[in-house]
């Protein structure tokens, strides 16, 4: 385990397998190599020659800080989506705009506290607490891509919907590594 290490590249052998990982001047041996790395995968890929046609996209995220327990589960509907943790921070993503200036963001932020405190009883409270832009990983096709590449032991799970998904994928993908089955929920996502 090397939590906070960030990977420099892949390590192939002369027929192009996949072997393993290198983290700045140490090599760690890997059977398959699992490229779970949200937005930075595309760069992990082609240090193995495989292409992962991503086209991050972005998103403004907004942050609250509401009374505890307004927002249960996740709301979504035509106006805005929103989950709060058990903190009372409330996450509200909201259509990035090419807005660029802090101020424009702040703008964006307040329009989205107001909405939230129109929506909910019990929110007049609710501060903004932070506004910032998030980059989704998301495929040129809009799909996840999860599965084996054509590159020998390199293996891919990214996907945008992989906070909702992370568990079923997690799961999905620790079952195929394992078995060497393909799971035919994943077989749609195949990386191309
Ligand atoms: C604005 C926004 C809205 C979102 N909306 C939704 C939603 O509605 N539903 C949903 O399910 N998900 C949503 N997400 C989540 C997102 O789209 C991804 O699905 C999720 O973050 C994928 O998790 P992950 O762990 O695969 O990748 P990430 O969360 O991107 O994590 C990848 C990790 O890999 C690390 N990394 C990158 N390169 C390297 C390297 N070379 N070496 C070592 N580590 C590296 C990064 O530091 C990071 O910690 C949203 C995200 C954002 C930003």
């Amino acid at each position: 385990m090397r939590l906070g290490t960030p990977v420099t590249r892949l390590v192939c052998a002369d027929d192009g397998t996949v072997v393993g990982v290198m983290l700045g001047s140490e090599t760690l041996a890997a059977s398959t190599v699992v490229v779970a790395a949200g937005t930075g995968s595309t760069a992990l890929c082609a240090s193995a020659g495989f292409v992962l046609p991503m086209v991050s996209s972005p998103s403004v995220m907004v942050r609250l800080q509401a009374p505890v327990g307004i927002v249960t589960g996740i709301v979504a509907n035509d106006l805005f989506e929103a989950r709060q943790s058990r903190d009372g921070m409330v996450l509200m993503p909201v259509d990035h705009d090419g807005e660029s200036s802090m101020a424009a963001l702040t703008r964006i932020g307040e329009a989205a506290q107001r909405l939230f405190v129109e929506s909910f009883t019990g929110a007049a409270e609710t501060r903004l607490v932070g506004v910032d832009i998030g980059w989704r990983p998301m495929l040129a096709d809009g799909d996840p891509s999860v599965g084996y590449t054509g590159v020998p032991g390199l293996y891919v799970a990214v996907a945008h919907p992989g906070v909702t998904l992370a568990s079923v994928i997690g799961d999905a993908v620790a079952d195929e590594i394992l078995t060497h089955e393909t799971r035919a929920e994943l077989a749609l996502f195949e990386p191309r």
